[in-house]
């Protein structure tokens, strides 16, 4: 027997695409509220908003008449054609997320516009639609959802522990107020306020309320036509991807295209598997982005996704560059005795991936081996606000630039890796066999010899790649050098790009090869193993290759470029002066002198002041 659904059931089933869990009903009613043009918008919580929802705005509210009728599937007042999602600016748009809210819970709702003298509540309950009465209210919306999935038990059943779904609230509330700075949003979840802005406008605000201190003065702001925002400078590394936060007009998105641009702007920075701090908004005409993918609206597509790739990363890779990235050492945070044991204790610790130094809380790009790594130093804190505190603050702007302008910040702001200061520089000698000392003015700067080294190897590499001055070294006679089958096979993929940097590789049979020319940069290294462990690289890292033609070499190439300049130095300790200030004045004529291709530092400072004030020269 065939049965036709009745509209309940269809508005049950309908529901679930958009109300999966109380946060997608607080995203779906706060976005109703910015469509109609409120400043303000509260929120409150109870049992992580299973119990209880409320969400107050001042916009402009429902009409008496029309009351009823938004409750209804499909019902908006957003657009009345499909024509009109090309100039959308609304974030709603498809008229079915108060039906479907309304279907699964006890709803209430109180609605006042400014013209009318009172405001109309109106009650339903799991569809059925209660009475509308009159009400005195201000202007504004407030809607109460209470008991949500009370009437579809099986859903009730998937939500998690009432302190996650909170936490997945808390995560669209700060997106929310990311994405408009100039409203003003109160959170509060059980009775605690959890974030609150001022709704001046001012992104950094919001993201010092939602990260605190720390990262509010890492920034670099990014301001380029179509991408705004700010991005943490490298030293803020993560080390997942949730740190990355886009916004298409306005409209919270997660966009694997965003995200790679992103981090291909900062991959001269970053190590592997550590991903940048950014909050970034784009604005796309309305018909080159497309928001109706998916009923949550949380997938967009583009028109063109390599112009969006392109403008995103052009302006982060901007930003950065602008930047001195030289990393600050703090002398009361050089580790301690025990610290120095712990390090020569650990097997890794000569490769010359492992840094011995542990900057101080801020500066973490450098790697320590996975098991003795310190909590990093800014899990995401939640600002909790007193409100006295917040009211303080908006008068005491200055107070706020205090905070958020730790002295690290001066640092940065000086250029010391440039030529002009180079001639500055007084190189003291070298520590451990590998860190240079250098001074110039009021500090000390100490350059890793290898990490240099390696980087100056790669951007000549790279440079001679770009202008086709691919130096090549012939060897005679030919080595022979023997691939497995696996290795065989991506060799034969990816031969024309180790052509292209200056090999001649000819093959043997039976899975040798006969090596005849190298790249220059290879001479004295023991290349067989190096050339298999790219081959094994790229087989390990061939998924994650981008599928655009046009940076597939470049991709390629860098990985190339990358292992081969790390083999070249080595075991290579041994310099003279004269070969530190040869290597000093290449360095400085790099666009990015700051970081190894690998992303560690090339160089960290301490200033004199540390130094006095760790001698107690100063108090
Ligand atoms: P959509 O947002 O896609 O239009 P919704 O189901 O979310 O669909 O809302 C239906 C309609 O209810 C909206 O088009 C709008 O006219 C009205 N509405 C909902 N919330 C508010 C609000 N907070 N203030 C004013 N009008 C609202
Ligand atoms: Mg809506």
């Amino acid at each position: 027997m065939i049965n036709l659904l009745s509209e309940e059931t269809i508005d049950q089933i309908a529901a679930g695409e958009v109300v999966e869990r109380p946060a997608s009903a607080v995203k779906e009613m706060c976005e109703n509220a910015i469509d109609a043009g409120a400043t303000m918008i509260s929120v409150e919580i109870k049992e992580g908003g299973i119990s209880f929802i409320r969400v107050t705005d001042n916009g402009i509210g429902i009409d008496k008449s029309d009351i009823k009728k938004a409750f209804l599937r499909h019902a908006t007042s957003k657009i009345t054609c499909i024509d009109d999602l090309l100039s959308l600016e609304s974030l709603g748009f498809r008229g079915e997320a108060l039906s479907s809210i309304a279907a699964v819970s006890q709803m209430e709702v109180i609605s006042k516009q400014k013209d009318s003298l009172v405001g109309t509540r109106f009650v339903i309950n799991g569809s059925v639609p209660g009475d509308t009465s009159e009400i005195g209210a201000p202007d504004g919306t407030t809607f109460i959802v209470r008991n949500l999935f009370y009437n579809t038990p099986v859903r009730r059943k998937f939500l998690k522990s009432a302190s996650t779904e909170g936490s997945y609230i808390t995560d669209v509330m700060e997106h929310l107020a990311l994405s408009h700075p100039e409203i003003a949003f109160s959170y509060i979840n059980g009775g605690k306020t959890q974030l609150q802005t001022s709704g001046r406008g001012d992104l950094k605000e919001v993201i010092y309320r939602i990260y605190g201190k720390e990262v509010t003065s890492n920034l670099i702001e990014i301001n380029s036509p179509g991408v705004s925002g700010f991005v943490a400078k490298p030293i803020m590394v993560r080390n997942n991807r949730s740190f990355e936060t886009f916004f298409v007009n306005g409209r919270f998105v997660k966009s694997s295209i965003l995200s790679n641009a992103l981090e291909e702007a900062y991959k001269p920075y970053l190590m592997q598997h550590k991903f940048p701090f950014a909050i970034l908004h784009l604005n796309l005409a309305g018909s080159d982005v497309d928001a109706n993918v998916h009923p949550t609206k949380m997938e967009v597509r583009f028109s063109d996704n390599n112009a969006v790739y392109n403008n995103l990363c052009d302006a982060v890779k901007d930003a950065l560059n602008a930047r001195e990235m030289i990393f600050e050492a703090k002398l009361n945070d050089i580790h301690s005795v025990q610290d120095e044991k712990e390090v020569k204790d650990t097997p890794e610790a000569e490769d010359d991936q492992v840094v011995k130094k542990v900057q101080g809380e801020q500066t973490y790009s450098v790697p320590k081996p996975e098991r003795e790594r310190p909590a990093l130093p800014f899990e995401k804190t939640r600002v909790l606000m007193e409100t006295a505190k917040y009211d303080a603050h908006i008068e005491a702007d200055e107070e706020l630039s205090q905070i958020m302008k730790p002295k690290q910040l001066d640092l940065f702001e000086e250029r010391i890796l440039t030529k002009e200061a180079r001639d500055e520089y007084r190189i003291l000698g070298q520590a451990f066999l590998t860190y240079w000392i250098v001074e110039y003015r009021d500090k000390l700067l100490i350059m890793d010899q290898h990490a240099a080294h390696e980087k100056v190897l790669y951007e000549r590499f790279r440079k001679n790649i770009r202008e086709n001055e691919i130096i090549s070294q012939q060897i005679m006679p030919p080595r022979i050098i023997s691939f497995d089958s696996r290795q065989e096979d991506v060799f034969k993929r990816f031969e024309s790009y180790f052509v292209s940097v200056g090999f001649e590789i000819e093959e043997f049979g039976g899975g040798e090869y006969a090596v005849r020319a190298l790249p220059e940069l290879f001479k004295g290294v023991d290349f067989g193993d190096v050339l298999t462990e790219i081959l094994d690289n790229l087989l390990e890292e061939e998924a994650k290759l981008t599928r655009n033609v046009d940076q597939i070499s470049e991709q390629v190439n860098d990985r190339i470029a990358t292992m081969a300049c790390k083999a070249a130095v080595k075991g290579n300790n041994k310099m003279s002066i004269a070969e530190v200030e040869a290597l000093l004045d290449e360095l400085l004529t790099l666009d990015n002198p700051y970081n190894c291709p690998h992303g560690r530092p090339t160089m960290i400072t301490m200033t004199k002041y540390e130094l006095e004030k760790k001698f107690k020269r100063i108090i």
